[in-house]
């Protein structure tokens, strides 16, 4: 079961934000609400809202709060492990959700 239409709100309302330049901290409290109310309703595609306010600290800061994290995704580990859980820009080692964790950085 998933709801996508939460992105159709959630985007107007950011967007507008934005647009009024509100201070981060109206903005991070506004959008966590928001993003709690729509969470509530079964919304499931909020990486998807998420990347698309992902230069604004503050719009993902309320995510964040919210559980919502842009991941790495790196998938340089060893073979058994899945991509990186793990939110962009970590540090210092990647890891995935079954507990293997690998370097960052070239290999
Ligand atoms: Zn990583």
């Amino acid at each position: 079961m998933g709801w996508a239409s939460g992105d159709q709100v959630f985007a107007p309302v950011a967007r507008k934000l934005v647009e009024l330049g509100a201070s981060a901290e109206v903005k991070r409290q506004v959008c966590s609400v928001l993003i709690n109310a729509l969470q509530d309703r079964g919304w499931d595609t909020e990486g998807e809202s998420l990347g698309e306010f992902q230069d604004d600290p503050a719009i993902v800061a309320a995510f964040r709060e919210r559980g919502v994290v842009a991941t790495c995704g790196d998938q340089g580990g060893p073979p058994e492990a899945d991509w990186c859980a793990l939110e962009e820009g970590h540090e210092p080692d990647h890891a995935d959700d079954l507990g293997h964790t690998w370097p960052r950085g070239p290999r």
